[in-house]
């Protein structure tokens, strides 16, 4: 049963997209991340970028769809491979509010992403460099680049504070997923 549905108190950030870079794309995620909230999601969210457009948006959706892979990274990766008509996202970029977990971390090798940018380090469920390192397996045969810490503050702080306010109204025992 979900607990009390709690507003979302942070609104969106429209960048201008005239020189897009990691932070412009990154508030991008932020405001799929926003849009997790309010939809009682835990506030995640992800942007896939290739060439300079944006070629996927998604968030956190595993309350609502009842389905523990719906992370924001993979629902990302599934609408950008669609986007392009392959598999291989050789030449995309992953942009995600927090540091991808062991599924997600494991999803973006596959998909042999470019690159991965994530604001949030996670030092509890992240295997891009915060607990683990995937992409670092000795014998792995794709180079993903890793940047950490863009938008940092600012989606830590909306994390912070939806299991604050969760713990408010649920009590203790609500995963805050190592933050
Ligand atoms: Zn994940």
């Amino acid at each position: 049963m979900r607990a009390h549905k709690l507003e979302c108190p942070f609104p969106k950030v429209y960048p201008s997209r005239l020189s897009p870079d990691d932070t412009c794309h990154m508030w991008l995620a932020y405001n799929q991340a926003i849009d997790a909230w309010r939809e009682d999601e835990v506030p995640i969210g992800a942007v896939i970028e290739r060439g300079g457009e944006i070629i996927a948006a998604a968030h956190n959706q595993v309350e609502s769809t009842k389905d523990p892979t719906a992370h924001a990274e993979i629902l990302a990766i599934t609408q950008a491979a669609a986007a392009i008509g392959d598999w291989r996202l050789n030449e995309a970029t992953l942009f995600v509010t927090k540091e991808p977990c062991p599924m997600c971390s494991g999803a973006s090798l596959m998909a042999r992403l470019k690159r991965v940018v994530f604001a949030v380090a996670d030092p509890k469920m992240g295997c891009l460099g915060g607990a683990s390192a995937l992409h670092e397996l000795p014998r792995i045969n794709h180079r993903l680049e890793i940047t950490g810490g863009i938008l940092e503050a600012e989606c830590r702080e909306l994390l912070q504070r939806f299991f604050r306010e969760k713990r408010q109204t649920s009590g203790p025992g609500v995963d805050e997923t190592g933050l």
